[in-house]
Order: structure tokens, then C-alpha cells, then sequence
């Protein structure tokens, strides 16, 4: 997600020039059918539509009201016999429907909901994820969201329940195991966990398919992409601009999911019904498009590891720009931008940046994680998210004095870095956000070199705040990374990790460094296009990297910069002709650091073993520069007077409404 930004005015979205009157292009130009037959098609064919989807099809026709439906069955007591023939997506709208929006932070959450990732039950440990198919029905007349998972697991230890995170605005209205639809005794959700009895006990390798029809009100999120949920927004012309994010509150905001980061599916179909006219760009591949009786459209995509929280319904009267990229490594990835009406000449100057910007992670990292589905970004009503293969943009295509859109950059970034290389514990969560910081100056260095480079991490210097160790050392959840306030090391998962990762290239050089970023990126220095999956790292593997590829333990670095709070203190003392060099480091250990000193012009690198290095020869007169090129985060009493000036002035100000 983007750094958090200080300043309220920045987190506001600008709405769109209201020129918007341009026709969407339309979809296609299929008539409406009766069945389910894709009007597009991708490179690889659609699934059979089965019995459900083409009874669910029937149902959307039928005209009967739905809530007079379930009132039926319920009333004729024949609910569970009648469940299974109805399709479940029905049966969920109850008998009073919101007709206003939602406030923000409506309907509440409860505490669990909020929580994504840290220490998960053992039934969640109990299985894998293989699959999931998930339907999606967006009523926006009725701010509500319908949905049908089919979730696969393979049980990889004995487990006789599913725990399923789920928010509870969105009720299970059905539930089947093996095809089998269980009584309501069987599954509970009371916290926002659906707890599921299952007929018989799994043992490990056994296979398990659960069936849940859900929906209600999604919760409305109150400053996405800060805090999650959905945002229902309008374009000037009134029609619908619709967006999901979970990456703090978790998948769980709207599908049933398992809630941590390495609760990644292995494959996950979307299908996406949205009303006439709208278009659904999603996560992967474009299956097709059904045009339904009613005129509404069911998108299809196929996607494959997605990151938990990468998952996103992104609703608008789209336009797209898109086209190719000829990769170094032989394949061609599509690239696509899903931009609003009426800003074409802007989104092809966006889009004009995605060839360039790739050749550069292809150049310095490695493969496009994702060519084979797409180099996908879609234009949000809020600022930005590392969706995979759709990410969110909402930077209202600022202009600024690098000359590329940070935004844009930073999400894409975490292609590499969050989506392929996934942290398997929030804790070490500054492998997304540190590299996906430090992937700007890096991209401003490969632009236009050395000064650019340097201007865009002094920038970042200055935001450090070292309250709290980037890593903790234990199992937490995202806000307890994330949020300040809830013990987190907040934006110095970004800023901190990017000045760390500066460092550590000065400390290892260019060669080893990227050899290093290789190996956490793919597992391997040689990546190329179907030699690697995307893959799960932790800051003691990145350890261990650094070491295989230098030969060298640089525990004392990582034990320094990840592990404490306060940045190492590089000290001088001048006694006649000698300059005496000394680092003081919280927790008191080793820190032999190398320092490039400057005398009068002529920079020699001073090897400090123990900590400490001395000059002899420096006439008294001499001017004595330390670091001149700054290549090593170190403690600045200049940022720190600074900081403290700022909160001075901040405290005068009045209090934003
Ligand atoms: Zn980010």
C-alpha cells in the first residue's frame, strides 16, 4: 500500500474533472442470452458453466422476488430440502434492504474481523488452500454484496472442523460440505470466524470442498487504503465507481477466506456480476464476459496465488488502454489500464509509463512475476493497493519532479515484493514496504542517475522515526505492523527498510545486493519465465541469503537496523594529527560498519573492525567530511532537531475537522 502520508489533505481522493460524458465503450456487442456463454474469450477456453450456474442463470430470470422466495421456504418448512435446488444467492436478501449508503465504518466490525494475520487456530494450520471459486453479485441499489465460494483444502494434519474467517455482515445463508448441505447446527459465525463441523474427520491428505452461500452489507471502509472495506463511489455523471480493499482488515471484509498471509489459494476463479453497462477488471487472466438476460454482466477471471489481501472487485464505466510487452526473456505480457471516461489523454500517458517501467524491474530484478495473466492497473476511488495483477491506482496522475508516477511505481513494486515474494508473517513486512520504497530511488537512479537517486532517498531520510524495531520477533497481525499507535514501526517499514536496504547495497555492493534481491524474490538467482513460483520469506531467510551470496554472517547489521529502535551513532574525535572513529550502537554489539571519510576533498574508506577506525596524517586544519555520500543510515541530530520542530508545529496548529 502506499506510505502513510501525514498530511490529511493528502489522503483525500480529487474527484475527476466533471467532463464526463463520454460513452463507455461497451462491453461487447452479444445480444442478451439465456445461458451462460462467455461473449469473450481469453486464451484458454471457459469452463462448462455447471448445473448450479446454469440454475443460477435460470433463477436471475425468473422474475420471482427474491425475498418472497426465501419467505416460501421458510414458511413451508421445507428449507433445507428447498435450499439445495434454489441457487443459495437468492435466498440471501433480507426482508429490509438498505436504501442509503452506508456511513464509513458502517456496519461495524467486530474485533476479530480486523485482525489479519498474526497467530491463526489450529485447524487453520491443519490444511492447505488449494482453490477457490468465488461468485460475486453486486447490487449497488441496495449497497449489498452476494456471493458463492467454493473453497478446496487438503487437510495436511487430522482436523474434524474448518475455521473460516468471515465477516459476519455478510450471514452464510448455506453451507455445504462434499456436496452435501448441512444443518444449521454444523457451522456458526459469531465473531467473524464460520466455524464448520464437518460430517467426518479429515485425515492428513484428505481432500474437502466447502460450498458457502453468503451476503449481506459489506462494511464500508472509512479511509481506504488506511483502513479497509468497500468505498461506493459515483462518477460526476452518477454511475457507480466501486472498490474494495482488505489488506489491513484482511480477505475476510468480503469473501470467506484464511486470514493470514500464508492463506494464499493456490488457484481462485472470480466471477463478478455487476449491473448493465459497468465493467468488473479484476485479478489474472480475462476468461470472458456473460452478458446475462437482464443485461447485467458475470466477468470471469482466472487467477493463481494470489496474496490473501490482493484479491479486489474494482466496479466502473471503464475505458481501457491497452497493449503489449516484448519481455527480455522471450514472452509477451499483456498490459492493460481500466481508466474513467472522459481522461484518456491522461491515462495514456500513465500507461505509457507501465513498458519503461517494467524494463527496469525485468533489467534489475528479474521476470515479471505474472506475464503469463497481465500487467493489470485500475483506476480507484482511493489512492492505491498492490492488488496482483490489477493494481489500484487513485494518484489522479500527480506530476512530479522525477518525472514518473510514484504511486503507480510503488504499487507495481510490490509485484516483486509482496505478491511474488510474500512475507509469511506480517512481522517481517518491510520486505514489501521497505523494497517497495526503495524500488523509487532505485527506478530514479535507472532513470536519470546518481542525483536523482540521491534527492529521492534524502527525502525519505527525514521521515524515519526509529520509535519501535522494524521487527518484532514474533507473530502479529498487520495493524500491530502497521499502526503506530498499536505498537507498529508504522511508515518506517518503508522508509527505515528503504535506507537499510541503501545501506546494505554500499556494504555488499551492486553485484551481491541484487543477487540477494534475486533470491528472496524467486528463491533463485536465475529466474526466468516458468522456472519459479511466487514464494513466502521471512527477514532471518533474507539473513541467510545475505550470507550464501557474501559469505559473511552480517547478523550484526540486520541485528542493528531491524531488531532496535535507535540508528547506530558515528562519533569523531580530532587529537593533534589523528581522527578517531567510533560507532555506538543500541544493544552495545559488534558493528564493524566501514566509513568513507573525506579529507579536504580526497575520500578514503576507513575499515572499522570492532567499531572503531582512526586517520593518522590529518593536519589540524584539514576538513573532515564523514560519509559524503551518505550511504549509511546512521543517527542525525539535524533529523532529529527537525522532527522535533515539526511536532512543535504541529501542536499549534488547530485540530482538522
Ligand atoms: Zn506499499
Amino acid at each position: 500500500m502506499p506510505a502513510p502520508r501525514p498530511a490529511p489533505a493528502d489522503h483525500l481522493h480529487i474527484t475527476p474533472e466533471p467532463q464526463i460524458h463520454a460513452t463507455p465503450k461497451r462491453l461487447d456487442a452479444a445480444p442478451a442470452r439465456h445461458d451462460a456463454t462467455p461473449t469473450r474469450l481469453d486464451r484458454i477456453p471457459p469452463a462448462t458453466p455447471t448445473p448450479r450456474d446454469r440454475l443460477a442463470t435460470l433463477r436471475l430470470i425468473s422474475g420471482i422476488p427474491l425475498h418472497s422466495l426465501r419467505k416460501t421456504a421458510r414458511t413451508m418448512r421445507y428449507r433445507l430440502h428447498f435450499l439445495h435446488l434454489i441457487p443459495a444467492a437468492l435466498l440471501l436478501a433480507p426482508a429490509a434492504e438498505a436504501a442509503e449508503s452506508p456511513k464509513k465504518g458502517e456496519p461495524a466490525l467486530t474485533a476479530q474481523t480486523m485482525r489479519s494475520g498474526g497467530e491463526r487456530p489450529p485447524e487453520q494450520r491443519s490444511v492447505r488452500f488449494d482453490s477457490a471459486d468465488l461468485q460475486f453479485e453486486l447490487l449497488p441499489d441496495r449497497y449489498r454484496l452476494n456471493g458463492i465460494a467454493t473453497l478446496n483444502f487438503t487437510a495436511t494434519a487430522p482436523v474434524s472442523r474448518l475455521v473460516i474467517d468471515l465477516d459476519r455482515n455478510l450471514p452464510v445463508s448455506a453451507l455445504a460440505i462434499d456436496g452435501r448441505t448441512l444443518p444449521r447446527s454444523a457451522y456458526a459465525n459469531r465473531e467473524g470466524q464460520l466455524t464448520v463441523t464437518l460430517p467426518r474427520p479429515l485425515r492428513a491428505g484428505e481432500k474437502v470442498t466447502a460450498r458457502i452461500t453468503y451476503g449481506g452489507t459489506p462494511h464500508v471502509a472509512v479511509n481506504a487504503p488506511w483502513d479497509d472495506g468497500v468505498v461506493w463511489s459515483k462518477i460526476p455523471d452518477g454511475k457507480l465507481w466501486f472498490a474494495t480493499t482488505a489488506e489491513g482488515y484482511g480477505c475476510d471484509l468480503f469473501w470467506p477466506c484464511l486470514d493470514f498471509p500464508e492463506g494464499e489459494p493456490g488457484v481462485v476463479d472470480l466471477h463478478i456480476t455487476v449491473p448493465a453497462g459497468l465493467k468488473a477488471p479484476s485479478n489474472g487472466r480475462l476468461i470472458g464476459v456473460d452478458t446475462l438476460a437482464d443485461g447485467r454482466t458475470r466477468w470471469n477471471w482466472r487467477t493463481r496465488n494470489p496474496n490473501t489481501y490482493a484479491l479486489a472487485l474494482n466496479v466502473g464505466p471503464y475505458e481501457e488502454v491497452s497493449g503489449s510487452y516484448k519481455s527480455r526473456y522471450g514472452n509477451t505480457i499483456p498490459m492493460h489500464y481500466w481508466y474513467l471516461p472522459g481522461e484518456r489523454a491522461k491515462a495514456e500517458k500513465l500507461f505509457a509509463e507501465f513498458a519503461p517501467t517494467l524494463d527496469f524491474f525485468e533489467s534489475v530484478v528479474g521476470p515479471y512475476p505474472f506475464g503469463d495473466e497481465k500487467l493489470g492497473v485500475v483506476e480507484t476511488p482511493h489512492k492505491g493497493m498492490e492488488h496482483q495483477t490489477i493494481n489500484a491506482y487513485g494518484n489522479d496522475y500527480a506530476k512530479a519532479i522525477e518525472g514518473f508516477d510514484w504511486l503507480f511505481q510503488h504499487e507495481f513494486t510490490h509485484e516483486w515484493f509482496a505478491n511474488q515474494l510474500t512475507a509469511a508473517n506480517w512481522d517481517d513486512y518491510w520486505l514489501h514496504e521497505g523494497y517497495g520504497s526503495y524500488m523509487q530511488p532505485a527506478y530514479g537512479e535507472w532513470r536519470e542517475g546518481r542525483a536523482r537517486y540521491a534527492a529521492m532517498m534524502n527525502g525519505q531520510r527525514g521521515t524515519i522515526q526509529n520509535k519501535v524495531p522494524i521487527v518484532q520477533g514474533r507473530v502479529v497481525t498487520e495493524e500491530e505492523v502497521y499502526e503506530a499507535d498499536k505498537g507498529g514501526a508504522g511508515q518506517d517499514i518503508y522508509v527505515k527498510g528503504s535506507w537499510m536496504l541503501h545501506t546494505l547495497r554500499y556494504l555488499i555492493g551492486d553485484t551481491d545486493f541484487w543477487n540477494v534481491t534475486r533470491l528472496a524474490v524467486y528463491g533463485r538467482t536465475d529466474p526466468r519465465p516458468g522456472n519459479f513460483r511466487p514464494r513466502f520469506g521471512s527477514s532471518k531467510e533474507y539473513e541467510g541469503f545475505v550470507r550464501q551470496v557474501t559469505g559473511h554472517d552480517y547478523g550484526w547489521f540486520f541485528d542493528v537496523y531491524l531488531r532496535q529502535a535507535a540508528l547506530p551513532d558515528l562519533t569523531m574525535t580530532r587529537t593533534g594529527n589523528r581522527v578517531d572513529l567510533a560507532w555506538t550502537v543500541p544493544g552495545g554489539g559488534a558493528f564493524p560498519m566501514p566509513v568513507e571519510v573525506s579529507v579536504d576533498g580526497k575520500v578514503q574508506t576507513i575499515a572499522m573492525p570492532n567499531g572503531r577506525g582512526s586517520i593518522g596524517n590529518v593536519p589540524a586544519g584539514a576538513h573532515v567530511v564523514l560519509d559524503p555520500d551518505a550511504r549509511i543510515l546512521r543517527r542525525s541530530e539535524a533529523v532529529e532537531e527537525m522532527q522535533r520542530w515539526q511536532a512543535e508545529q504541529r501542536a499549534k496548529r488547530p485540530p482538522r475537522k
